[in-house]
């Protein structure tokens, strides 16, 4: 399930965790990929705690792309949280037709007054439980302190725990220490005669 050198980076709270690794069934670096094909999917969702209800038919290509493009469009949301940027609007329209399909619909909780929550089945109504925890993290804080590596061949999800919220990469050790030698490199080639 973890992938590449940057499995080691640090989870989310509670259940954003589960957005996380599912931003990181593909790792980017090595192009291991945990959802390649339906079966698969239903898979992962079902051991997530995210499918509810009849599955419905069985679940074909056309679901497992949508996922794959809910997938990506949260990539791109994590990205735009590292300056508070506003999501692309490629990506909002791939998250915003996902919970329609899911029915999102706002629904009074016990404790945590009105939240999203999915009224369809099977895997649309999975990918909207995801979107209804993006919901959840959203109103509670801890949506904008998740991210992706700023390194385009990482790209790896990670939570940010820094004090400042400037976390840029899934690790320092890893990512972190990757730029800086490059950035090293760089000067002294410059300097270089
Ligand atoms: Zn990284």
């Amino acid at each position: 399930m973890l992938g590449g050198m940057s499995g080691a980076s640090t989870p989310a709270p509670g259940r954003l965790e589960t957005v996380r690794r599912f931003v990181n069934t593909l790792d980017v670096e090595t192009g291991s990929d945990a959802l390649t094909s339906p079966g698969a999917l239903v898979a992962w969702l079902g051991a997530a705690d995210l499918l509810s209800g009849d599955t419905g038919d069985a679940p074909g290509r056309d679901d497992l792309a949508r996922a794959v493009a809910v997938r990506e469009a949260l990539r791109q949301t994590l990205a735009a949280n590292h300056g508070g940027d506003p999501i692309p609007a490629a990506a909002l329209a791939v998250l915003n037709d996902a919970a329609g399909r899911a029915r999102l619909t706002a629904t009074l909780t016990a404790r945590d007054g009105w939240r999203p929550r999915p009224a369809a089945d099977g895997v649309d109504g999975a990918l909207g439980g995801l979107l209804a925890l993006v919901g959840d993290a959203m109103a509670d804080g801890t949506w904008a302190r998740l991210k992706v590596c700023v390194n385009d061949t990482c790209q790896w999800a990670f939570y940010d725990e820094s004090r400042a919220r400037s976390g840029k990469w899934c690790s320092m050790q890893v990512c972190g220490n990757r730029a800086k030698q490059r950035a090293w490199r760089g000067r002294r080639a410059e300097s270089t005669p």
